[in-house]
């Protein structure tokens, strides 16, 4: 606080040295290397700064180049320097330009937007006091940020150890609060509704959205994006928003619809040779036949080595591609090519091991190219399976079910109007085809429709292209919501292998649980890992199939389709999408249902895998044995004489996959 004596002394000063006119003096080196009167001279000019001066207008990147310590944690640890990470200094300076309110950041992992969000909070504490609220996916996101980098940040930069720990009783700071002369920051996690009541905020820093659980939203509690931003709307046009992830999958991803509703910005660089200005796309960056990566300029063609790279990333500008008078949101996207701290040798590494594997390619295409996942795939293997489908079953065939198959497996997926039932048989090497598909319409809730199901697994049977005549082995009904007619039909009839289920939530849970749970009807029920057998099933459904097709040929793990797999099955069927989401506080990545689509059909084929699991489990039930079982009937009935030869245990083109099949233990978790 000045006093009266101080400024006296201050008036004094100036006259003393005829001049009020305020010297830059660069923090406190510039002092130590003058002397005499220039000495005094400086020391009062810095001592009237510092008492008279309103605080010092800072964009948010001067603030940090001058004030912030990166913590430990990170290898560039020690005071911030922006030209490190160029590409972030527009986007931090939004949150000092009164004229910005919304900045949303499309990016990819690696790029510093976190730190870049703890400029921002920095800012605010010291230069703009504020009510600042940060929001992760989950609560231990939010706890994990705060100990971890926020808190490190605060101890470690002296002018914020300074505020957050002073003038404020300790009760009133904890790890989501912290509370600052003038302001607060209040974290939480997007997994907990009661978070966005009842706060006013002006500062809103919104990471890694994406990674927000839908369960909120599907229970009428309204998307977080939308409860986080009511809390600033009284704030008007001195509120800010900062929104932040990396994208998961195309159409069903929250940051890319934020970037395209913004006037979308990307960012130009100029080519060391022509100097033409682009933006860094992945399929520019040439690595065969290379000694090291480089990229290829779009317009001149030089090839830009990974010496030059600095240098050409330090010029570069943001451009809006977007008329901007339409949007009051300022988007950016970037991607790894633009990293500092990850070298292009890296990426390339990182791209050529995804190349054979679907989930690593998406994971570096969001991580690393900050974009959305698109299953460019997907169309054409529907259409691959459906052309097959139309192969499968031979005209006028008196079988339905091929002769490579031994048993047939049913899943039941309850709807509350609808039983939808899938058949597959399976063979030696788990080798399956589709075999039939029904829907059973009626209340679910009342007898008649159990009913009619139970007339259908008593007394359907399908002819295998053996001769024998093939019912039901076993069969999973699923009973998430209103479990009680689930367990009333399956309890008397366990002893024909039929099992109420319920996919579990664990989305790293073994296929079967160690032991089923008893029910209060006397039932039992199986806690089954649904995310691992959709992984196995898609997967397999990808198998490329040999030419020319055939029903029996392809071997392990293949799946068949006939022609009961229509458009509707197979858009069901892939209907999963694979992302990050947040379970019991953590981040994991698994398939998710997107809303407004239906999965009965990927639903029924799990629980009919699970099926054949459960019979194993539950007997001494195997594909191998049972085959040849199947097969010695057929030849039974066909040919009625009690002597007949012992049958060969292989069908014609089976490549010897049958062999190495070995007993249903192996198939267990
Ligand atoms: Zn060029």
């Amino acid at each position: 606080m000045i006093d009266a004596r101080k400024l006296l002394l201050l008036v004094a000063a100036r006259a003393l040295i005829g001049d009020a006119t305020p010297v830059d003096v660069p923090k406190e080196t510039a002092i130590r290397g003058t002397v005499g009167a220039d000495a005094l001279r400086a020391r009062i000019v810095q001592q009237r700064r510092q008492l008279l001066a309103p605080p010092p207008k800072l964009t948010v990147s001067e603030w940090a180049d001058r004030y912030r310590v990166v913590p430990s944690y990170s290898a560039d640890a020690g005071p911030w320097i922006t030209d490190r990470t160029p590409h972030l200094r527009e986007i931090m300076d939004c949150f000092s330009d009164p004229s910005v309110n919304r900045v949303v950041f499309k990016k990819c992992a690696r790029i510093g937007a976190t730190e870049a969000g703890l400029n921002i909070i920095g800012y605010f504490i010291h230069q703009d006091p504020s009510r600042i609220m940060v929001v992760q996916p989950t609560v231990d996101d939010a706890k994990e940020f705060s100990k971890e980098q926020l808190g490190a940040t605060i101890s470690d930069t002296p002018v914020l150890a300074e505020r957050v720990a002073s003038g404020i009783k300790e009760s009133s700071n904890t790890i989501l609060l912290k509370s600052f002369p003038g302001g607060s920051i209040v974290m939480g996690g997007a997994n907990s509704p009661r978070f966005f009541r009842r706060r006013t905020v002006r500062v809103i820093v919104l990471e890694e959205v994406n990674g927000y659980s839908s369960d909120i939203k599907a229970k009428g509690e309204g998307d977080q994006l939308k409860l986080a931003e009511t809390r600033s709307a009284t704030m008007t046009y001195r509120r800010k928003t900062y929104i932040n992830s990396t994208p998961t999958t195309k159409g069903n991803c929250r940051i890319t619809k934020e970037f395209e509703s913004g006037d979308q910005r990307h960012r130009f660089v100029p080519c060391p040779s022509c100097n033409h200005f682009q933006t860094l796309v992945w399929e520019q960056l040439k690595y065969k036949d290379l000694p090291e990566p480089a990229y290829e300029c779009i317009a001149c063609k030089y090839h830009i080595t990974a010496s030059e790279k600095d240098a050409m990333l330090a010029k570069g500008e943001w451009r809006a591609t977007r008329n901007t008078a339409s949007t009051d949101t300022r988007s950016y996207t970037i991607n790894a090519l633009y990293s500092t701290f990850v070298p292009w040798t890296t990426l390339v590494r990182e791209w050529i091991e995804a190349q054979d594997d679907k989930e690593a390619l998406q994971t570096f295409t969001n991580l690393s190219l900050g974009e959305a996942w698109e299953d460019r795939e997907l169309q054409d293997v529907q259409e691959a399976l459906k052309a097959r489908a139309k192969q499968y079953e031979p005209d006028g065939a008196a079988w339905r079910v091929p002769r490579a198959a031994s048993a047939l497996f049913c899943g039941v997926d309850k709807q509350h109007m609808e039983l939808h039932a899938v058949v597959r048989a399976y063979g030696p090497g788990e080798q399956s085809w589709l075999i039939d598909r029904v829907v059973f319409r009626g209340d679910t809730t009342q007898p008649a429709v159990w009913a009619e199901l139970d007339v259908w697994h008593r007394e359907k049977r399908w002819r295998h292209e053996g001769g024998a005549l093939l019912g039901i082995q076993g069969m999973c009904v699923d009973s998430s919501d209103d479990p009680n007619p689930v367990y009333e039909w399956t309890r008397p009839r366990l002893s024909s292998h039929v099992y109420a289920i319920k996919g579990g939530a664990d989305p790293n849970a073994s296929i079967l649980p160690k032991k089923y749970t008893k029910t209060h009807l006397k039932s039992r029920l199986y806690s089954i890992g649904t995310q691992v057998v959709k992984k196995r099933l898609l997967a397999r459904a990808r198998m490329i199939a040999p030419i020319p097709y055939t029903l029996d040929a392809p071997g392990r793990g293949f799946m068949h389709f006939n022609e009961r797999a229509n458009e509707q099955y197979f858009a069901e069927f892939f209907s999963n999408v694979f992302e990050r989401r947040a379970y019991r506080d953590k981040q994991v990545t698994m398939y998710v249902l997107p809303p407004g689509r239906k999965d009965e059909s990927l639903d029924c084929e799990v629980y009919a895998y699970v099926a054949l699991q459960l019979v194993a489990f539950n007997s001494t039930f195997n594909l191998e044995e049972e085959w040849v079982r199947v097969i010695e009937e057929g030849e039974k009935m066909q040919h009625p004489q009690p002597e007949s030869e012992p049958p060969k245990p292989e069908p014609t083109n089976t490549g010897g996959w049958m062999s190495s099949v070995r007993r249903s233990g192996k198939w267990m978790p």
